[in-house]
């Protein structure tokens, strides 16, 4: 491991187990030993996923006039997973190492011990192998054959025959209401309909945090075009678009590159696919997908379900099956990236502050209301009605545990941008102190005019 790489472990480290202590994210069902790398968001976290779903929302639903969200279920029709090719074909390929019975997933092991990209030749990566790589955990090198497993998770459900699934994506749910959505809504095409919702992959290795996890939430849009478009421009928008998103809640743009999927690599019906990776502790990973998919979803449903669904453009008295560009995202790898771009280590003196540099809109508390002092019955009720005042606009926090300075701290770590002190001065003046968490500047703000303060540095 090199000096670089040592250091970006150690950062993981540090990061997961901030996030641990500080409430922001748990391993899942720890009391029972853990279950297999899930997580669930603690107080912080759960404040901090909502605003960025609300951010996504506002971006690309609440300010587009061509985009419409909708909110589908997790247990959707079989047919449609055959319909989407899922039930066959989304498989992801594995392998054990026959010593220490460590499973793997066969791309992955293969591209990290021999830098090739082998994905999909299964016979190839169970030569390359068998030809006698050595298993990363344990050294041996008997390896089994590779072959595929299904990444759907499958249940059942009462008064239906065979096997249901939860969704490993939430696009499906989007094509099989897009008549309802035609028919009910006065979209024109080019329009797109948006949703936020969980997805459930029953991924070989769990691994990297949040990052890859087997139940986690995506934000999906199915963007519809007219096939004889010009979509190039459309493509690049959305590229734009999401880079644009990814700056808004903290990435740094030499933190974010592009990588576009080879043609021979694409699916048949794709024209093109760029992904949008950002450069996590463990190195670059993929936070957006940006697909061209062509007609292939709206061909196959209107088959397998026998409803024509297609497009009437009134304009020019024309009927088509519109194409689509999918630009699609996981909530759980931006807040990855929010908070590995805002974990901060700060010397002041002769002391490490951490600092989490949210930038206002995704951090989880906005105001935190201190009373100087905890038993002075006069402070607590100011600073109360302080609290009162503020809580119905913003997320705030209300401490008086501790001196000033540790309180302070507390509210760093969770990136809290303002803190507002009632003092003796407060009593009779009726102002209190403002602290801003970047500069550390104090500045003296009356009362009345806190809300319209705040409203200009957190409401832009
Ligand atoms: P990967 O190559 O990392 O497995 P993918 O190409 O299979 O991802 P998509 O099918 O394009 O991913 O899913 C859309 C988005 O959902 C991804 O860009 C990613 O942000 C998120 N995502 C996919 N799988 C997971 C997972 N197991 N855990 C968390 N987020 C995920």
């Amino acid at each position: 491991m090199t000096t670089e790489q040592k250091q970006q472990d150690d950062k993981m480290q540090k990061i997961v187990a901030f996030c641990k202590r500080k409430g922001f994210i748990f391993p899942a069902c720890e009391i029972y030993g853990g279950l297999a790398n899930s997580y669930s968001y603690g107080p912080y976290g759960a404040e901090l996923k909502s605003n960025i779903k609300k951010m996504w929302w506002k971006k690309f639903v609440q300010e587009r006039s061509d985009i419409v969200g909708m909110d589908g279920p997790i247990l959707l029709a079989t047919k449609l997973w055959e319909a989407s090719g899922h039930t066959e074909g989304f498989n992801d390929a594995m392998v054990d190492c026959k010593k220490c019975k460590k499973r793997y997933r066969a791309d992955h092991v293969v591209k990290e011990l021999t830098g090739k990209d082998m994905e999909g030749d299964l016979a190839g990566m169970t030569n390359t192998l068998q030809g006698g790589l050595k298993c990363p955990e344990c050294g041996g090198s008997d390896w089994t054959e590779v072959k595929n497993m299904s990444q759907m998770f499958k249940t059942e459900m009462n008064a239906v025959e065979g096997p249901i699934y939860l969704r490993p994506e939430t696009a499906g749910a989007i094509f099989v209401d897009f008549k309802n959505i035609t028919d009910s809504m006065r979209v024109k095409v080019p329009f797109g309909i948006a949703q936020i919702g969980k997805a459930f992959r029953n991924e070989i290795v769990a691994r990297n945090f949040i990052f890859r996890i087997r139940e986690f939430e995506q934000m999906e849009i199915e963007y519809f075009i007219e096939p004889e478009t010009k979509w190039e421009p459309l493509f690049e928008d959305w590229l734009d678009k999401q880079t644009e998103f990814a700056l808004s809640i903290g990435a740094k743009p030499e933190d974010l590159r592009r990588y576009e999927h080879p043609k021979e690599k694409l699916s048949h019906y794709s024209k093109k696919t760029i992904d949008t990776e950002y450069n996590f502790p463990f190195g670059f990973g993929e936070l957006f997908g940006l697909a061209h998919r062509g007609d292939f979803d709206l061909t196959q449903h209107s088959k397998l379900s026998g409803v024509k669904l297609e497009y009437f453009d009134a304009a020019n008295n024309k009927r088509y099956t519109p194409h689509v560009l999918e630009p699609t995202v996981g909530v759980d790898r931006l807040i990855l990236t929010a908070i590995c771009a805002a974990y901060t280590e700060e010397k002041i003196e002769d002391e490490t502050r951490v600092v989490m540099k949210f930038p206002y809109g995704v951090a989880p508390i906005k105001i935190a209301v201190f009373p100087l002092l905890k038993n002075k019955p006069e402070l607590v009720n100011k600073a109360r009605e302080v609290f009162d005042s503020l809580k119905s606009r913003y997320m705030c926090e209300f401490d008086d545990n501790g001196n000033i300075g540790k309180r302070y701290r507390r509210q760093d770590e969770i990136g809290t941008p303002f803190c507002v002190t009632v003092d003796f001065d407060s009593l009779e003046k009726d102002d209190v102190t403002v602290r801003d968490r970047d500069t550390m500047e104090q500045t003296r703000i009356r009362i009345e005019g806190l809300n319209g303060y705040f409203q200009d540095r957190l409401d832009r």
